[in-house]
């Protein structure tokens, strides 16, 4: 059997995964992830604060332990919004910045839009601003290219520079102007959202600049394996080795900064 192709997974849930998930995942070839702060039922910022621990605390070294080299985004979701607090949660952010493990902050963004959403997207971003972080934003996967439409302009006027954005889940819809305007792209191969042969095409189709791999797997119905099977129709392609390492690894490792 071939090697599997070394994957960086950009996007990853484990405390929604067992270990053997994890295991699973190393075993198709996931070498790095990203752990992203998720979204919980009631939230109040002691909890986000508890889960920002829980995150850099038990599930960055859970990876490790499978042998998966492990960084973290915190941020606070959309759907995670305290209704009080949120100020507190914020300023408490910072400090989880200085170890070099947490890598960028998300992932923010809007899910059902309206004036909170926008409002707490908003002060994430001018955080993001002025420590120059990494952003990770969510695109949802209802009314996708309305919501991205407005999360482009809100990234506009925040002032954060495009190149440090990441607008994941995007679509053969919504990936071009995504790029365009000079943000990188997250495809999620998801189950519900992208099979991995439309992953390929797009790859096909785009070239390998500024886009980037991942799975949001632990967040329901996720595909553990959804990457190995996208970087094994990749290999066979007929891409170049270049492209294709470029989607499934070094890009995402060049956005977060953590080496190639
Ligand atoms: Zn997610």
């Amino acid at each position: 059997m071939p090697e599997p192709l070394p994957i960086f997974d950009a996007h990853l849930h484990p405390e929604g995964l067992s270990d053997q998930d994890l295991e699973s995942m190393r075993f198709f070839g996931v070498e790095r992830a990203l752990v992203v702060a998720h979204h919980f039922p009631e939230p109040t910022s002691k909890a986000l604060l508890r889960h920002f621990d829980d995150v850099v605390e038990r599930q960055l070294p859970r990876l490790e332990k499978v042998g998966i080299r492990a960084y973290a985004a915190l941020g606070v979701h959309p759907r995670c919004i305290p209704r009080r607090g949120l100020s507190e949660v914020l300023s408490a952010l910072p400090d989880y910045f200085q170890g070099g493990r947490v890598v960028a902050l998300g992932e923010t963004g809007l899910h059902a839009g309206g004036e909170e959403e926008e409002e707490a997207f908003l002060e994430q971003l001018a955080l993001a601003r002025s420590l120059k972080l990494r952003v990770v934003v969510h695109t949802p996967l209802a009314d996708k290219e309305r919501h991205t439409r407005r999360i482009l302009m809100l990234l506009r006027q925040s002032g954060v520079l495009p190149s440090r954005v990441l607008v994941d889940h995007a679509t053969a819809r919504t990936v071009r102007t995504i790029l365009e305007v000079g943000h990188w792209a997250g495809l999620t191969l998801h189950p519900e959202a992208l099979a991995a042969e439309r992953a390929v095409a797009l790859v096909r189709k785009l070239g390998s600049e500024r886009l980037v791999l991942n799975s949001d797997a632990g967040d329901g119905a996720g595909d553990i394996l959804g990457l190995a099977r996208v970087a094994n129709l990749l290999s066979k392609a007929r891409l170049s080795e270049r492209v294709v390492r470029r989607v499934a690894r070094d890009n995402a490792a060049r956005f977060f900064q953590v080496g190639t």
